[in-house]
């Protein structure tokens, strides 16, 4: 009995790490990019970028499909595959590997009639040069570049690998930061012998007649620095495919390290809302009701990971806290409630995150119960309470800075709702 409820525990964690395939569409009928980040967990360089191709650019002629998560086991783990290296499984894989349902679909994705191009996002080691100059800069290195299997293809489209290869190596080495990142292209030719290369996805991708290139950047740097020139690789190949994009942000490093800081929410057992950032490392006593949705994020890269007796929740590869919960069954009767947020009379949302600048209280609501964490009050009446930032210890907050707080309502022993305050100075 204890063995099938780990099992069933672990099934559910497995279905809630499945890939997601993001499609950016205008017209079908126009060229399509396939572009896959993480299928190795410990290269945020490459799943960062296909994460931010997906949440921050617009597409506006052509069509996008992004895979930011391939093996999102690997990612949250951090590491470059639990089972093995998944880029060693696109030739033969024996069915009862773990990792056969998700190459098997990445496959159809990439075999798709609508996929003409694949791009495979990697942060090698060190830089790649094609002559030997240091023990960082040599032909046995990946970093910064370009990587086809040969120069060409017989392919609907794109079969001239080594030109559009060389197209991009040109495009991103007008966007170098300094000299040392230069990109080369760099050619496997991996049906002369390379018994290595030929189990990769790219080469499965060329064999099925589809363009496929590899894209380093380099582990030598910090992932902004990796996913700037990722980004700065991918606008080339949607340039070269006549793909028309805009983004809302500067493709710089700082830019880009912006964009990988901007907190993201996320909504958890369908209750309330979390910023998915400056998280205490543990949050306790959270009420739950296992019986909803665990998460839903507008990010492919934040996930819930249920663990014994707690959820992880993850950013790509940074755990951004771990919710011990207290389980309940839940009320769904509330919708909304009286407040005075800095003495302003407004009715709030269920799971609304509410920002005061000094004091709020919530109104008494009828037939339930109120529960600021962190406040008491004598007589247990916590509504009507005016309450600053100091009425509040601190250690109760859910982010480190001290600055939000639940507020919890129930409806007898059911959880009701939750929202956040949160104090903006
Ligand atoms: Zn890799």
């Amino acid at each position: 009995m204890r063995f099938l409820v780990l099992f069933l525990w672990l099934h559910v964690a497995l279905l809630a790490l499945e890939f997601s395939l993001v499609k950016k569409e205008t017209n079908t009928s126009e060229p399509t990019l396939l572009v896959v980040g993480g299928i190795q967990g410990d290269e945020p360089g490459g799943f960062n970028a296909a994460a931010i191709l997906a949440m921050r650019y617009a597409i506006r002629s052509g069509n996008v499909w992004i895979v930011p998560n391939l093996n999102f086991e690997s990612i949250i783990e951090r590491s470059r595959g639990g089972y093995g290296d998944m880029n060693r499984k696109f030739a033969h894989l024996d069915p009862s590997d773990p990792d056969y349902e998700i190459v098997r679909r990445i496959q159809s994705v990439i075999t798709d009639e609508q996929v003409d191009l694949v791009v495979n996002l990697h942060d090698g080691s060190g830089y790649y040069r094609a002559a030997y100059i240091d023990e960082g800069h040599n032909p046995q290195r990946w970093g910064q570049s370009c990587i086809i299997d040969q120069s060409a293809i017989t392919a609907k489209a794109y079969g001239n690998l080594e030109q559009v290869a060389a197209y991009v190596v040109d495009e991103v080495n007008k966007k170098l930061v300094d000299e040392e990142h230069r990109y080369h292209l760099r050619n496997t030719k991996t049906a002369e012998g390379d018994t290595e290369m030929a189990k990769t996805l790219t080469y499965f991708a060329i064999n099925h007649n589809k363009a496929a290139f590899g894209n380093e950047g380099s582990k030598e740097f910090a992932t902004h620095f990796r996913v700037y020139y990722h980004l700065a690789a991918l606008e080339a190949y949607m340039r070269y495919m006549g793909i028309d994009f805009s983004r809302d942000f500067a493709l710089t490093p700082e830019g880009v390290k912006a964009v990988i800081d901007t907190p993201h929410p996320v909504t958890l057992f369908e209750k309330f809302t979390l910023p998915a950032a400056s998280l205490r490392p543990v949050l306790r006593y959270v009420p739950i009701d296992r019986a909803k949705k665990p998460f839903e994020s507008p990010h492919p890269l934040i996930c819930l990971v249920p663990q014994s007796n707690a959820y992880r929740l993850f950013y790509g590869n940074n755990r951004l806290s771990t919710i011990v919960p207290e389980y309940f069954e839940s009320d769904d009767s509330l919708h909304t409630f009286g407040m005075r947020i800095d003495g302003a009379a407004r009715q709030v949302q269920a799971g609304e995150i509410v920002e005061v600048k000094e004091h709020f209280s919530v109104d008494p609501i009828e037939g339930y119960r109120v529960n600021v964490i962190g406040y008491t009050h004598p007589k247990g009446i916590e509504t009507g309470v005016t309450l600053t930032r100091k009425a509040l210890p601190e250690r109760f907050s859910i982010d480190i800075e001290g600055r939000i707080y639940r507020i919890e309502i129930y409806k007898g022993e059911r959880f009701s709702a939750m929202a956040l305050v949160r104090f903006v100075r």
